[in-house]
């Protein structure tokens, strides 16, 4: 699906839809038991996007933020809808694999993780991938194995916050997993999985059924819609349907 790009702080944010569709039978449930206690609708199912953001700044280098449900073959078979259409999103704004200067990887779960690295290669061959350290100790060995180990010098393990370029840093946000992070540019927040359904907007408190730590989440998850709230900014999400929600 075809969503338009806007410029932030100077920065032009392009998403780049990888793919469509319901959770597999693996793990979907009816959406009062993913998010309990939310308020939801007549409908009981969750369509979801799954998002990438491509940053460019103006003097041309770029971010990406997730890499997607990787190929047909990738760790998120069991239940996301492979394969994803990062490459072919990429090529639509314009930018080849290979010309990636950064790669933000929000956190290790197969659907934003799994197209870093395909068939053991990096896909994006130039540029530092950056990871919350405390998501890379927490990762399994599968994980390991199939996406950080293959980066090997590639990896940019960080502390908490910390600049990728100029004006677009990394901010800790744990609770989804212990080491998720978020991207800041301007008052655009990429929320990653920190925010995964409209529910979550109308009281963030709503716990995700698939979150590690669901205290620690609502926590990060409050505290960050608060902030972005006070200076009047806009969240770009990995799994709604819209890019990007201004909060209000
Ligand atoms: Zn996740
Ligand atoms: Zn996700």
């Amino acid at each position: 699906m075809l969503h338009q790009p806007i410029t932030v702080a100077g920065v032009e944010v392009f998403p780049l839809c990888d793919a469509v569709g319901p959770m597999g039978d693996a793990i979907r449930r009816p959406l009062p038991q993913m998010f309990p206690g939310g308020h939801h609708g007549e409908s009981d199912e969750w369509i979801l996007h799954f998002h990438c953001y491509l940053l460019r700044d103006a003097a041309g280098r770029t971010v990406l933020v997730d890499t997607g449900v990787g190929p047909r073959d990738s760790p998120a078979a069991s239940w996301a809808p492979v394969p994803g259409a990062l490459g072919a999103e990429l090529a639509r704004v314009g930018t080849a694999p290979e010309e990636v200067d950064a790669v933000v990887i929000t956190h290790l779960h197969s659907d934003h993780a799994s197209g870093a690295v395909v068939a053991g290669a990096p896909v994006f061959a130039n540029a530092r991938h950056v990871l919350q350290r405390a998501e890379i100790d927490a990762a399994g060995e599968a994980v390991l194995d199939h996406v950080v180990r293959p980066l090997g010098e590639r990896v940019q393990a960080v502390d908490g916050g910390a600049e990728v370029l100029p004006g677009i840093r990394v901010l800790l946000t744990p609770g989804h997993t212990p080491g998720h992070q978020v991207v800041q540019v301007g008052d655009l927040v990429l929320t990653g999985d920190v925010v995964l359904h409209p529910v979550q907007l109308e009281d963030p408190r709503v716990p995700y059924l698939y979150d590690a730590d669901p205290e620690l989440a609502a926590a990060t998850r409050v505290e960050l819609l608060d902030r972005v709230r006070a200076a009047g900014g806009t969240i770009g999400t990995a799994h709604f349907a819209e890019p990007f929600t201004r909060i209000v």
